[in-house]
């Protein structure tokens, strides 16, 4: 689960601020077809308007770790804006359409971000957005031993926005060690599974029942591109796999 999505197709047609563009101060995405507009963090559009040189335009302000970012969607076809200023919107909001509308070569968005601060004339506060966009951006650095334990759970919360507690119910626990041992997990009935490990299954797509099984431990490894033997050894490759994912910001 990443801070900011891509707002669309992932294919760059021009980059942040090259040689030949010193001063784009964005990144355009391209490509030829229908595609969709999405917010790429929660948070409230500070504008959402027609200018001479973004077109159809939107940008919307989000509060990260207490800082301010501010994400500009330029050149969005006309008639597309589906937010005004002051909406809140979600994280993958459609907010409109790919478009070539304002002072634009051919159908693109034209993308910047903006770190410590909104947009401005100048552009003081932007910043490339491919290095920032698909990543988590908690700081995470963790001991990469395969043990999952209680800094690897908080991480994991951190990362997936649940409680932060570095806590996994006891079950959850002792479903970890008998993993580790490949037995066949046995819950009683009527018992709730872990927050965290809800999210996580969510993620990686398995069964969201909070319980670490099996299945849940194959989808994690096949999730990771570890060996797929629904087991977490000691120490476990998938578990580490996974502690360096939160720690490269990529999970
Ligand atoms: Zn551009």
């Amino acid at each position: 689960m990443a801070t900011f999505i891509y707002p669309t197709v992932k294919r760059v047609t021009s980059g942040f601020r090259t040689k030949e563009r010193p001063t784009h101060n964005g990144v355009d995405y391209a490509q030829p077809g229908y595609h969709k507009i999405k917010a790429v963090a929660g948070g409230k559009v500070t504008r959402s308007y027609n200018s001479d040189s973004y077109g159809q335009c939107i940008m919307i302000e989000h509060t990260v770790n207490g800082e301010t970012w501010e994400s500009v969607y330029a050149h969005l076809r006309n008639g597309s804006r589906k937010v005004k200023s002051g909406d809140h919107v979600k994280q993958g909001q459609v907010i409109g359409v790919m478009g070539d509308t304002g002072r634009s070569f051919g159908q693109h968005l034209h993308f910047e971000l903006h770190k410590g601060g909104n947009w401005n004339i100048n552009k003081t506060h932007a910043v490339d957005p491919e290095k920032y966009l698909g990543k988590n951006l908690v700081a995470v650095n963790l001991k990469v031993d395969g043990k999952w334990g209680v800094k690897t759970t908080s991480a994991l919360q951190e990362v997936l926005g649940t409680v932060v507690d570095g806590e996994i119910s006891d079950q959850i626990r002792n479903a970890i060690t008998e993993a580790f041992y490949g037995n066949t997990i046995k819950f009683g009935s009527g018992k709730k599974g872990s927050l965290v490990i809800k999210a996580l299954q969510q993620l990686i797509g398995a069964r969201v029942d909070g319980l670490l099984g099996p299945e849940t431990i194959g989808k994690l490894q096949k999730y990771l591109g570890t060996t797929h033997d629904k087991v977490l050894s000691r120490p476990s490759e998938v578990v580490k796999e996974l502690q360096r994912r939160l720690n490269k910001g990529n999970l």
